[in-house]
């Protein structure tokens, strides 16, 4: 409890470090492929980093990390924070031009990477330097550090995440130190953290999932284990991962632990190591929820929610029963330091049972999206419900209802935001990729929700196949928002007030 009292009065989420270096120095923070980092370790990388960015004159600027996920991107993220920057970090799998795009809105004041993608990240024009270069520097001088860092208060930005954009670009999503420290104070209370927790990751750390496992092992000296990518394409293994390496928590995306309970080794394997599966980003099925259970039991069951927009997750449900396979699981009710409000048509608060918009107000809120003004008013806007003062709140776009137990349930989104196995992908920005083709006259994507796979129609005269012009699409969008299906028509329906009628075209899918 002291622990948490004195965090709240925190400002930076680089204390969490210096209070974790100087209890466990020599106990490792994180664990990947390639081997381990102490906390000791990475204090003292961190802070060389810090060095170099307080060199370059950056302050409270953007610094991204075009890194594999590794322990050295954490180190990077940390080092970022320690100058009194934020940290992006970039999907090394996304297109160039994607890339091209985040960094032409972000304008960063400096790019880490390694020494296998040095050649390409120069070529961005960018200031760049590798992560080896900077942990090969002498000892860094703290005073310098320091003087930066207390130069920074607790509504700073400690990152950005960019996240698919309807418009064809990405929106980078702007969070506060503040928003961070309310989270894990609150995720370290509920599911019990100590130094003794084992924390296997899952999340790209281009996905805010990622927040909860860094954070928390940071705060308390907990580790982090980062499981090989390639590992989540075998489901019939992960569980064996999580006993071999003693994991006591997983905070993964619901696509992954559908792919385990169906894989049916849940029940063959004992994992009383495992004390948490938490779950966010998706609906969670009960089907394969219950499946988790049974084999499971010993397990608290936890079903998160919350957009990027948010630092990571704002409501939370912590299974207290069996649900049938028809039943929504609840996403509960609000987080410490959040407030949910639903929102009906009229802007009202929406009675009980009522459907309405979710709306989001609290410290973990969004600063808004980096260098987009626009965008940021149309989604961050005043209480409609409080008129006497300036009261922030996010709307989610999502549709919930509040039930007769005053429990959340999550109803679909309002707009063309779709969930692909755990990926948030705007269809806008798949039509925009498409539009870049040569002989595309039009283009309109839609979500199968039966196959669980985007159908892209495009009009055209020409003979297009899916293969060939995925190949092209390949160039702008990253891998999984690739269309699985393919529909080449003359002409579009459209609708009385001439818009592309999308209703019809996913009709037409049966
Ligand atoms: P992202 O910004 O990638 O975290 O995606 C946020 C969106 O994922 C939300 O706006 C919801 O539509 C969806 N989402 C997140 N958590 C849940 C959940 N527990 N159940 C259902 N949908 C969820």
């Amino acid at each position: 409890m002291l622990l948490l009292i004195k965090n709240s009065m925190r400002k930076n989420v680089t204390e969490y470090l210096d209070i974790t270096e100087g209890l466990y120095s020599e106990k490792i923070a994180v664990e990947d492929a390639n081997g381990c980092i102490t906390f000791g370790e990475m204090k003292r990388n961190a802070l060389k980093i810090a060095e170099f960015c307080v060199e370059q004159n950056i302050f409270k600027q953007p610094v991204c990390v075009y890194l594999p996920k590794s322990k050295e991107m954490v180190t990077s993220f940390v080092g970022t924070n320690y100058s009194g920057n934020f940290y992006v970090p970039l999907d090394i799998k996304s297109p160039d031009t994607r890339i091209r795009n985040i960094l032409a809105t972000l304008n960063p004041g400096l790019i880490i990477t390694d020494e296998e993608h040095k050649d390409q990240v120069e070529n961005f024009g960018l200031p760049t330097v590798t992560v080896g270069c900077l942990c090969s520097r002498k000892e860094a001088d703290l005073s310098v550090v320091e003087s930066a860092r207390s130069r920074q208060i607790d509504t700073d930005p400690v990152y950005s995440i960019f996240t698919s954009g309807s418009t064809g670009i990405p929106k980078g999503v702007v969070i506060s130190h503040r928003g961070v420290i309310d989270y894990i104070d609150w995720a370290v209370d509920t599911f019990h953290f100590t130094a003794d927790a084992k924390i296997g990751n899952q999340a790209p750390f281009y996905f805010d999932n990622s927040i909860f496992d860094i954070y928390s092992c940071l705060l308390t000296g907990a580790k982090m284990v980062i499981i090989p990518e390639t590992l989540f394409m075998f489901p019939v293994k992960l569980p064996e991962f999580v006993r071999d390496n003693d994991i006591t928590t997983i905070f993964w995306v619901p696509t992954v632990m559908i792919n385990v309970a169906n894989s049916g080794v849940l029940s063959e394997i004992e994992l009383p190591k495992l004390k948490n599966v938490v779950f966010c980003g998706e609906v969670m099925p009960n089907t394969q929820l219950n499946i988790w259970r049974k084999a499971q039991p010993q397990c608290t069951y936890a079903n998160l929610y919350g957009p990027t927009e948010i630092s990571d997750v704002c409501t939370y449900y912590i299974v207290d029963r069996p649900f049938k396979d028809s039943d929504s699981l609840p996403i509960g009710k609000a987080c410490e330091n959040m407030r949910i409000i639903i929102l009906n048509e009229k802007n009202e608060i929406a009675k009980t049972n009522e459907q309405g918009e979710i709306c989001v107000i609290g410290t973990g809120v969004s600063l808004g999206y980096w260098n987009n003004p626009e965008i940021t008013q149309k989604a961050f806007i005043q209480n409609p419900v409080n008129p006497y003062y300036e009261e922030r709140i996010y709307r989610t776009g999502d549709l919930a209802y509040v039930n007769d137990e005053g429990l959340i349930i999550y109803l679909g989104r309002m707009d063309n935001q779709v969930k692909v196995k755990g990926n948030r992908i705007e269809l806008g920005e798949i039509e925009n990729a498409a539009m870049c083709v040569g002989g595309v006259k039009g283009a309109c994507a839609v979500f199968d929700e039966k196959n669980q796979k985007i159908v892209l129609f495009i009009e055209s005269c020409e003979a297009f196949r899916l293969r060939k012009l995925n190949l092209e699409l390949k160039k702008y969008i990253p891998n999984y928002m690739l269309p699985g299906d393919l529909v080449v028509m003359e002409k579009f329906p459209h609708t009385a007030n001439d818009k592309i009628d999308r209703v019809t075209l996913k009709k037409s899918l049966g």
